[in-house]
């Protein structure tokens, strides 16, 4: 069986790492890697193939740095030449990026199957490019393999049981790859202050609108005297940080370049709180048993308020602060198995064969 996994930004070469491994340890699969280029440099890409031992990509399609139309495009017509001369059996993509949707639209109009990992996720917001990829990518595709029960719930809703496609709760791969790499976890090269909370901000939302940002920026700063905070900075953040000058209390907030896997690990494990506008950080921050509050207006891993370990602060600098004296005292229950049992690469693997 030969399957073509389209990969192209950060999330996604963590959520491939597992399943590629699982893949190179059954026999008759064969697994073709398209890296699209979407996020390109060492801190955004070399560092996960390196450090996760994710094998060299078959293609580099080189894309990125375009507006939304013309990566998506471009992607499509060079992911579209790739599948004619691999003829895989499976087109596997992942998450909710332009990649994830080219490498989806790509597969299916040849009529090759299509398996989508992170499946059933919904944020109900229209206005993010994420929710356009996602539920496109999952219509069209013959396989979902969903993270949670609330994902299969959601395609439920959406009347999916109706259409000739496969929903498996397989579990979360971020699991599988928190649990396999944690004994790997290495501290940063920078010195870290002993009690921190991990910040994370680069969600088009924030970055995108320039008060959000200052709103966020300010309350970090007035949390800062609280606890020192540790921000490894996304390009795209890095850069309307500066153009802006919006200045952070230096003394109290370390800003750094973004950092490997295995450092984010590591200040997971020593971190007090996270507060962050990532999905990925809002599940890892509950693997590492951290409270977490979302500097968004919703989330689409629901399960995690309603467990009382993450609360949703959007953007204004008044709810975050709130929210950081109200998470403190909430007593969380870190034991629930709601992303499974951290076996999701081999029963997406299983399943694939069968
Ligand atoms: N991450 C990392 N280094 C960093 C920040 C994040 O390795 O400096 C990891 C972290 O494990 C996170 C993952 O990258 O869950 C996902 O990335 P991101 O937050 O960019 O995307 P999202 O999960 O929001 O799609």
């Amino acid at each position: 069986m030969k399957i073509v996994t389209i990969i192209g930004a950060r999330p996604q070469f963590i959520k491939a790492a597992t399943v590629s491994r699982v893949i190179r340890d059954t026999k008759n699969i064969e697994e073709i890697i398209v890296h699209t280029g979407q996020h390109f440099d060492i801190n955004m890409s070399d560092i996960f193939f390196n450090e996760m031992e994710i094998p060299k990509p078959n293609y580099n399609l080189n894309i990125n740095g375009l507006g939304h139309g013309a990566m998506t495009g471009q992607m499509l017509e060079k992911i579209e030449e790739v599948l004619k001369s691999e003829t895989p059996d499976y087109v596997l993509v992942y998450g909710d990026t332009n990649s994830t949707l080219a490498g989806a639209l790509a597969a299916k109009k040849m009529h090759i199957k299509l398996a989508h990992v992170e499946a059933g996720l919904r944020s109900f917001n229209m206005k993010m490019p994420e929710e356009i990829n996602r539920i496109l990518s999952d219509r069209i595709s013959d396989i979902l393999f969903c993270p949670t029960e609330q994902a299969i719930k959601n395609l439920t809703e959406e009347g999916f049981k109706n259409f000739n496609i496969e929903i498996i709760n397989s579990g979360d791969v971020m699991l599988d790859a928190a649990l396999f790499y944690n004994q790997k976890a290495k501290p940063p090269s920078f010195k870290l202050p002993s009690q921190f909370i991990l910040t994370t901000i680069h969600r088009a939302e924030n970055t995108d609108n320039i008060e959000k940002l200052k709103s966020i920026v300010f309350a970090l700063n007035n949390l800062s005297e609280d606890c020192n905070i540790v921000l490894p900075l996304h390009p795209r953040t890095q850069k309307i940080i500066s153009e802006n000058n919006l200045s952070f209390n230096k003394n109290r907030i370390l800003l750094t370049a973004p950092v490997g896997y295995f450092e984010i690990l590591y200040l997971l494990q020593n971190c007090k709180l996270v507060m962050t506008d990532s999905g990925g950080m809002q599940k890892e921050a509950y693997f590492f048993k951290k409270p977490c509050i979302t500097l968004r207006d919703e989330t689409e891993w629901v399960e995690l308020v309603n467990l009382g370990a993450n609360i949703i602060a959007g953007s204004n600098h008044e709810n975050i602060l709130n929210s950081y004296k109200m998470i403190l005292k909430q007593n969380i229950n870190f034991e629930a198995k709601i992303y499974g049992c951290g076996n999701a690469a081999e029963q997406i693997v299983d399943s694939l064969i069968k």
